[in-house]
């Protein structure tokens, strides 16, 4: 990967802050667009095609979670929140509303720029693609990032997608969340309620009655599994 060729949108109210992480990615060798507040964030997300969104949580006029949630709706750009600390419910609440990844404020710059390196890799095709791969009526197609589900479209964010493709090559084993988390987001450790939320959304995206599940299913104690012989039985 090429930082030069990255452009990232930095979404920070804080000018203090906002400064020192744009020295930062422009050190790392990234393009950087800026915005202090969330309509301008949307506008800004719109006329430059960013190739990832760092998104603080707290925002005057729309907070960060709402802007996630919008952005959500045109486009697939991966999103890093930033928290402040200790508030739980605003990380999961953002990574329920698509976010890729968080950092907690106070963060340290060198490691927000590994994380949007992470998060980057994993979202740039950086080798010949894998073939696509269909079961239990989904079809995900690597090449275009794209999934289907009954030949419907599925709106996936980067990390759903890569969870999924991860299940999906692998049907009927068992993973652990410790075992997803640094297979799927590449961290050697980190907070497994990650995963939870992930598996959580991918499942309101593609299960019939996602508190059934028939797809991605749970193994108590263990974690989780791919049925490929899962879903289209009995239903409508
Ligand atoms: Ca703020």
């Amino acid at each position: 990967m090429d930082p030069g060729n990255r452009r990232v949108l930095l979404v920070e109210d804080e000018q203090t802050i906002a400064d020192v992480v744009r020295d930062y990615l422009l050190k790392a060798g990234f393009q950087v667009d800026m915005a202090a507040d969330g309509f301008t964030a949307l506008k800004v997300a719109a006329s430059r095609q960013p190739d990832l969104v760092i998104l603080d949580r707290m925002l005057p006029g729309l907070d960060g979670v709402e802007v996630c949630r919008r952005l959500r709706q045109t486009m697939s750009v991966p999103v890093i929140m930033v928290t402040a600390l200790g508030t739980e419910d605003d990380r999961i609440l953002g990574l329920e509303m698509g976010a890729d990844d968080y950092v907690t404020k106070p963060f340290s710059p060198r490691e927000l720029v590994l994380r949007v390196k992470s998060v980057l890799r994993r979202s740039v095709k950086e080798f010949a693609p894998e073939p696509s791969v269909e079961a239990a009526g989904l079809e995900l197609d690597p090449a275009s990032r794209t999934v289907t589900h009954n030949g419907n479209p599925l709106a996936l964010t980067v990390r759903e997608f890569d969870l999924l493709a991860f299940l999906m090559r692998r049907p009927n084993q068992v993973f652990s969340r410790e075992e997803l988390i640094k297979a799927v987001w590449g961290w050697d450790f980190g907070d497994l309620s990650t995963v939870t939320v992930h598996v959580r959304r991918l499942r309101e995206k593609i299960e019939a009655n996602p508190t059934t599940p028939e797809l991605i299913k749970t193994v108590w104690g263990v974690g989780y599994r791919f049925d490929d012989t899962g879903g289209g039985h009995g239903r409508q």
